[in-house]
């Protein structure tokens, strides 16, 4: 990787390796795209359909929340112990969702994450905006880079943020078990993503509004810090036997690793990513 695109400084993410033509467009980069805006496009296709087709016309439409993996967790508790029965909004798509999501995580970890989320998607498309507009801005980049530096002061805090995900995740599925209903649903963006057709206000809205504009300004906001279906995935993948590991011996520090990482990984030091 000795040829690199010019990099915002502080910027993870922002070194590519620097390809022309059809190498450009042919690398997994742009496969991982496609397979997003996919699944985007399709969950989105769901969600209007429901409302516009299946509220008032004869043709009797899925819920687009019949296609939230983490509907699946949440009735889990209700769907074991009442013999099949579901919370409301959950449908058996939903658990049977869920359990391809656990499988994937543990077989591929964060694919599921990285290749179809809509809501990581939408966070990869403001991130990638910012990128753009700050090479194009160069005050709108010093103004990041400033925050960003100051930010870094903060950096031991966030890491402590990185646990309220596994709060999160206690109190969604704790706390629907315990209840009976969806506690987390009116804040979960998930959810205001797939009801967004609906257009009803819920505090999941500010959540999204903010989780977007956070976007523009640190990497997979809600995905980092609170996201409680990424959580899950998350331990199920500490137990996968699916890992890149650094060899240390080849390493020579110059950190091209850690600078291209997205989420920010500190490659260069890792053992096992
Ligand atoms: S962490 Fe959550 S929001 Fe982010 S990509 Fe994974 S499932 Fe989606």
């Amino acid at each position: 990787m000795s040829a690199q695109s010019k990099p915002i400084p502080g910027t993870p993410g922002s070194v590519k390796p620097h390809l022309k033509g059809l190498k450009a467009l042919s690398t997994h980069q742009t496969f991982r795209r496609i397979t997003q805006l996919g699944f985007a496009s399709f969950i989105a296709f769901l969600a209007i359909q429901h409302v516009v087709i299946g509220k008032n016309g004869e043709i009797v439409t899925a819920s687009a929340e019949a296609f939230c993996p983490f509907g699946g967790l949440e009735t889990l508790y209700k769907y074991i112990t009442g013999g099949g029965a579901f919370i409301s909004h959950t449908h058996l798509m939903d658990v049977i969702l869920l359990t391809a999501v656990l499988a994937v995580a543990l077989l591929l970890r964060s694919a599921f994450c990285g290749w179809i989320c809509p809501l990581g998607f939408l966070q990869d498309l403001v991130s990638n905006l910012s990128r753009v507009l700050q090479k194009h801005i160069p005050s709108l980049r010093r103004g990041i880079v400033s925050l960003k530096k100051r930010g870094a002061r903060l950096a031991v805090l966030g890491r402590y943020l990185c646990y309220v995900k596994y709060i999160v995740l206690a109190w969604a599925v704790g706390g629907s078990a315990y209840f009976g209903y969806m506690v987390f649903r009116d804040y979960y963006p998930w959810s205001t993503l797939l009801n967004i057709a609906e257009f009803t206000f819920t505090p999941g809205v500010i959540v999204l509004v903010v989780t977007l504009v956070a976007s523009f300004f640190i990497e997979r906001p809600w995905c980092c810090y609170a996201c409680p279906l990424g959580a899950a995935s998350g331990i199920l993948g500490k137990v996968s036997p699916i890992y890149l590991k650094r060899d240390a011996s080849a390493c020579t520090s110059c950190k091209i690793c850690t600078k291209a990482c997205p989420m920010g990984i500190e490659v260069h030091t890792a053992t096992a990513i």
